[in-house]
């Protein structure tokens, strides 16, 4: 595997000058808030337009849009699951959401990617076990994704930072 394929970033991601940023999107993909609002709002209503053509998403699904004025080319929209104490799937749902956007990168062959800790803010999923999940999904993913060259994960908060170096111990 490629050295240096994860990287941990303190930032906010709409920042980012990567090929797509993934946001946690809710199911009609018309915005939200936290990162969800943040990505419209970089992004402009333009984003907003092309989401309101994609009749919404599935949770564990993802969607491609164009990055619009953000400087990502491209945001990946998926839907984390709702924490409901764990026993609903939720870490199946999750993983789901990674595979979705890795089948995305593939097939646009995209070489950088960054992720916000889906699910982990108003959803409710433990940051810890989600950081886990990332990871796993993420290094399974790269060994079919001859392309890709930088996965960011992108820690918004310091524990989210904790949780992600603790699963990649
Ligand atoms: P969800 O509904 O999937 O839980 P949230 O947007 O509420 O989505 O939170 C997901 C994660 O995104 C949280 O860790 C939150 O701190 C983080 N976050 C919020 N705003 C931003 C941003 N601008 N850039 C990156 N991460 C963000």
């Amino acid at each position: 595997m490629k050295k240096e394929l994860i990287k941990l970033v303190e930032t906010d991601i709409t920042t980012l000058a990567v090929d797509a940023i993934v946001n946690a999107a809710n199911s009609s993909l018309l915005g939200g808030g936290g990162v969800d609002g943040a990505i419209h709002r970089a992004a402009g209503p333009e984003l907003l337009a092309e989401c309101r053509t994609l009749d919404g998403c599935p949770t564990g699904e993802a969607k491609i849009t164009k990055g619009y004025r953000l400087p990502a080319r491209f945001v990946i929209h998926t839907v984390g699951p709702i924490w409901r104490g764990g026993k609903h799937e939720e870490p199946q749902l999750l993983a789901a959401c990674y595979r979705s956007t890795f089948k995305i990168v593939q097939a646009r062959h995209l070489e950088t990617i960054a992720f916000p800790a889906i699910s982990t803010g108003a959803y409710g999923f433990p940051g810890k076990e989600a950081a886990r999940i990332a990871v796993r999904e993420t290094l399974m993913a790269a060994e079919q994704l001859p392309f890709l060259q930088q996965v960011i994960f992108v820690c918004f908060n310091p524990d989210t930072r904790e949780a992600y170096e603790e699963a990649l111990q």
